[in-house]
């Protein structure tokens, strides 16, 4: 997958910036797959759920200190003390309410997680993200809190072209000198390492089919 991933940037267009790091979705996955995972060298794995997440991450990052957790679901603010806990990176920074309690978090601590928006692209009432239209007063909200935003992420619609999200998270971003894009799953992140992602997020493609959830 890393080599499709690099073959996919040489393709790209003009000559890429930065590096696209393969994030391993492992939400739903059992315990010995994230091992087997982290034995074959994975180091940046993406969960959904807060909760979901406290399974097994909390021991698992503390025998594998390298490991860098992904928080790529929905966040609630009433659940940002858990998830700054434990996430490294947050990559769907949508809410107001959110902005306030990474902002004081960071007044008190002086830190902050790797932070993107998630931008719904395909302005979909069933998903959360910024719509493209706010964007900006957005990032006006999250820069008074002052929170350093990285970049950008999104999640397509299923029945659309991924390349035309992509390519619209890439004119977003670059309209604000944000630079890195999460981007791409399983059945798109070549497309999303061409167009240059900093991020791709692969969960089935990588551990197989997710089991059903109990
Ligand atoms: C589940 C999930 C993925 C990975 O999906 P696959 O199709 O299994 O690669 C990527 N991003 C987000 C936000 C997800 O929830």
């Amino acid at each position: 997958m890393q080599q499709k991933i690099a073959r996919a940037r040489r393709q790209a267009l003009q000559p890429l910036p930065g590096a696209t790091t393969l994030i391993a979705v492992s939400k739903q996955q059992p315990l010995e797959k994230i091992r087997a995972a982290i034995a074959a060298g994975h180091v940046d794995f993406g969960e959904n759920y807060v909760q979901a997440a406290y399974e097994h991450w909390p021991a698992l990052k503390q025998e594998f200190p390298h490991v860098r957790l992904h928080m790529i679901g929905h966040l609630q603010s009433n659940k940002a003390k858990e998830a700054l806990a434990l996430f490294d990176v947050i990559h769907t920074l949508a809410s107001p309410s959110l902005v306030q309690k990474l902002g004081q978090w960071k007044q008190q601590t002086g830190r902050q997680p790797e932070l993107l928006v998630q931008v719904n692209t395909g302005e979909e009432v069933q998903k959360s993200g910024v719509s493209p239209l706010v964007l900006p007063a957005f990032l006006h909200i999250c820069r008074d809190a002052g929170l350093d935003i990285a970049g950008l992420m999104c999640i397509p619609p299923e029945q659309d072209d991924p390349r035309l999200h992509f390519a619209l998270l890439q004119q977003l971003a670059a309209h604000d000198s944000l630079t890195t894009l999460s981007m791409g799953m399983s059945g798109d992140y070549e497309h999303a390492a061409r167009m240059g992602a900093g991020y791709v997020r692969v969960g089935s493609a990588i551990f197989g089919a997710r089991p059903a959830r109990t």
